[in-house]
């Protein structure tokens, strides 16, 4: 396993004692990213962890006009002893290759890629905000540089990896979000490119998004782009419904839907919080029914941000279908407290999903194997 040798340039500025205020998400940035070039037949070098700064590409970059470009999301977690989680690192690299193999893109060497994030987020641990449901989110991304008109899969490219301190997603507490059932515009289509995290995906749902929010939602229900009958993904999470209270319903990965990494990890842990899971089909229609007659208790959206994010109220086709608190529910809640917990290093990780980066100082937590 090769180790990559990543040359480090000092940061422009260091981490401010207090970070801005208020935060969001994915507004502010850190003092370095790392990148690291490709070219065909050479392969990947001139890995650096260097001052964040704007890119300078050729107006002909391939991905200006061919769009090859994908990127990922994951976050590293300030854990009670001032050390940082990252958390099923791995599974975001392996998923960051897949992407690039339907994109016509290079892969990276998942240990390297790894490796990279832990350096960066090692170097600018300052910059992990401290609040609680706060965190480090992580965007890797790779882009098609060659200069080219052709419609063809460009020689060269660039990967990045860029840090963003960011708040809690629900800042007040869990907040229901409303959704539009989309049977109009579509966001993939199983054979397309929807298990791929390209920026083409999403920008192809923005105008369904859009008239979303002008007629007074907040997210997208998104269906299957044959039938336009099953249930893909809620914006860009993946959805559950919950059954009676216990059983956990969602959509099997079909090709068009996205392999989130909160999904398989809530699936995984479910059981052991005494709920069962299921994944198939699953008809609009019937979701719909089953909401109206109280036998769906709750449904919720899974994803690197939020973690979980309930419904309130979903329209479809003109009538609303709500449920009945306008609070998370017990299910949601459970799950989102479970998995944070094991992410902030709060419990004991009992699934091995968590990677520590030790960045404590060695007075409140002394480590004789530190230097
Ligand atoms: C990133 C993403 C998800 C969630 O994936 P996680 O690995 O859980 O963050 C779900 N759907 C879409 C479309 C996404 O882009």
């Amino acid at each position: 396993m090769s180790k990559l040798d990543i040359r480090i340039e000092p940061a422009a500025h260091a981490a401010p004692p207090t970070l801005p205020s208020p935060l969001g998400f994915g507004r502010h940035f850190t003092a370095r990213m790392f990148t690291q070039q490709y070219l065909a037949g050479r392969g990947w070098h001139d890995a650096l962890i260097g001052p964040y700064r704007p890119l300078v590409l050729d107006p002909a970059a391939q991905v200006f006009h061919c769009g090859q470009m994908i990127f990922e999301g994951t976050k590293a977690y300030l854990r009670p002893d001032g050390n940082l989680n990252l958390f099923r690192v791995e599974k975001n690299a392996e998923r960051f290759n897949r992407s690039a193999a339907r994109l016509a893109m290079p892969e990276v060497d998942a240990n390297e890629h790894v490796h990279a994030i832990t350096e960066l987020v090692r170097l600018e641990h300052g910059w992990v905000p401290k609040e609680e449901g706060a965190a480090l989110y992580i965007r890797p991304v790779m882009v098609a540089v060659e200069n080219t008109l052709e419609v063809r899969a460009s020689r060269s490219f660039l990967h990045y990896i860029i840090l963003s301190p960011v708040a809690p997603y629900f800042a007040g507490g869990f907040k229901p979000v409303s959704v539009f059932v989309s049977d109009g515009y579509v966001r993939t289509v199983r054979g397309g490119t929807g298990e791929a995290k390209t920026p083409g995906n999403y920008a192809g749902s923005l105008a369904g998004t859009e008239e979303a929010i002008a007629a007074g939602y907040q997210q997208v229900l998104w269906l299957d782009a044959v039938e336009r009958r099953y249930i893909d993904e809620v914006g860009a999470m993946n959805i559950a419904f919950v059954y009676e209270g216990k059983h956990i319903r969602t959509p099997m990965l079909s090709g068009a839907i996205l392999r989130g990494v909160t999904r398989d990890s809530l699936l995984k842990l479910a059981p052991d919080l005494g709920f069962s899971v299921q994944e198939d089909r699953i008809d609009i229609h019937e979701v719909m029914r089953d909401i109206e007659a109280g036998k769906i208790t709750e449904a919720f959206g899974m994803g690197t941000g939020a973690v979980i994010a309930p419904v309130g109220r979903f329209c479809f086709q003109g009538k609303n279908y709500a449920f009945g608190s306008s609070e998370a529910g017990p299910v949601a809640r459970r799950m989102f407290n479970r998995l944070t917990d094991i992410q902030y290093g709060r419990v004991p990780d009992p699934y091995g999903w968590t990677r520590l980066i030790e960045v404590a100082a060695a007075k409140t937590n002394p480590s004789p194997a530190r230097v």
